[in-house]
């Protein structure tokens, strides 16, 4: 990864400032990896005895609560007031595994205008522009630039088991438990080092695939049984799941993670797009194999963005217009925007046989 050094430099020497306060900010509906770099960072800065905080403009999911810190987080949305002082007050605020304010929820007003310096540590493509930016789109997840910068700045010997522990989260649900975007050995000599520092993998294992409610696995099953639908003309599959089902099967937050990921095991499926409608607006979750760029579709269409293979968006529509728009701007992404010579519809040979 290109750590920059004058940057570094400079991160360095404002973090020995003993005046620093910091504030830091996941994006919204934080994931295993914002989720672990915010428990680490947090860990770290505490024992280095520097003031900050994680402030939230939602919530933690319960699946990630076990992370070291994360439970102590400030939610926007049932303290604003304390939100609002530790922003004012800080002079540090760090944007974790986003890469434009537009991703902190009803926190974006405050975070752009906040006064002090911004401190960027992140892996999507095309950031803005910062005081301090460590951001690399090849790398697996953010935990791992910032094991890197821990590793540069303090050295690998202060990150103890629960630092390891919450960077190996980040790397692990980013990567879909090592399937894409992991690639670089770089990732591999990061994990082998967090097993050295006292990683305990079967706890992070433990805590995040093994605590399931019987009603995820219901929602679950419901999904892929009731919902899933491939279409005729496209690699592509699709998992509605209106507000309605969500309330049948008790949702919580988390409950369908990793759903949108199922359908790419199926033999010729190459995108797979879950649409979940809640109570603020739908939500679009894409996920693609190899070169299909799938945050394309989801920034010209869906108000979003992310990586190749994995993106979201939003749209404040009903379910089954956005259904519609789906299916419609699939056209124009399977026909205008997917590389012809990549393996494509014909893959669908492999469906056909067995439908
Ligand atoms: P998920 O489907 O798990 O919610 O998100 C997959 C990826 O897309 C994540 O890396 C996330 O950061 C990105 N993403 C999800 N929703 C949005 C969105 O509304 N805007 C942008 N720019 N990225 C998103
Ligand atoms: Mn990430």
């Amino acid at each position: 990864m290109g750590i920059n050094k004058i940057t570094l430099d400079r991160l360095k020497q404002r973090l020995d400032d003993p005046s620093i306060k910091i504030a830091i900010i996941p994006h919204i509906s934080a994931d295993g990896d914002a989720a672990g770099a915010c428990s680490a960072l947090w860990q770290l800065l505490d024992r280095l005895g520097k003031e900050a905080k994680v402030l939230t403009c939602d919530y933690f999911p319960d699946y990630l609560k076990w992370l070291e810190r994360i439970p102590d987080a400030i939610s926007f949305q049932n303290r604003p007031g304390d939100c609002k002082r530790w922003l004012r007050d800080s002079n540090l605020l760090c944007m974790i595994d986003h890469n434009t304010f537009a991703r902190e929820g009803d926190l974006e007003p405050l975070a752009r205008h906040f006064r002090g310096e911004v401190l960027m540590i992140d892996h999507h493509p095309d950031p803005i522009n910062v005081d301090y930016r460590f951001s690399d789109p090849r790398v697996s997840s953010t935990c791992e630039i910032l094991y890197e910068l821990i590793a540069r700045i303090w050295g690998k010997k202060i990150i103890d088991k629960n630092i390891a522990n919450a960077l190996y989260t980040g790397i692990v649900t980013d990567t879909g438990g090592f399937s894409h975007n992991s690639s670089r050995p770089r990732t591999y000599r990061v994990v082998a080092e967090l097993l050295a520092r006292g990683l305990d993998k079967e706890r992070v294992h433990d805590c995040l695939y093994q605590r399931n409610s019987p009603w995820r696995l219901r929602l679950e099953g419901h999904c892929l049984l009731n919902k899933m639908t491939i279409e005729e003309h496209y690699p592509l599959a699709i998992i509605p799941v209106s507000l309605q089902e969500l309330e049948t099967f008790h949702f919580k937050d988390g409950d369908l993670e990793g759903v949108v990921n199922i359908p790419l095991t199926i033999d010729g499926v190459l995108v797979s797009v879950q649409v979940t409608e809640r109570k603020e607006r739908v939500k679009f979750s894409f996920r693609s194999k190899g070169e299909i760029p799938v945050n394309d579709w989801a920034r010209r269409f869906f108000n979003g963005g992310g990586h190749r293979n994995a993106a979201g968006g939003q749209l404040d529509l009903p379910l089954e217009e956005c259904l519609k728009i789906l299916r419609e701007s699939a056209a124009w992404f399977f026909d205008q925007r997917v590389d012809k010579n990549l393996p494509r519809p014909d893959a669908r040979a492999g469906l056909q046989s067995r439908e």
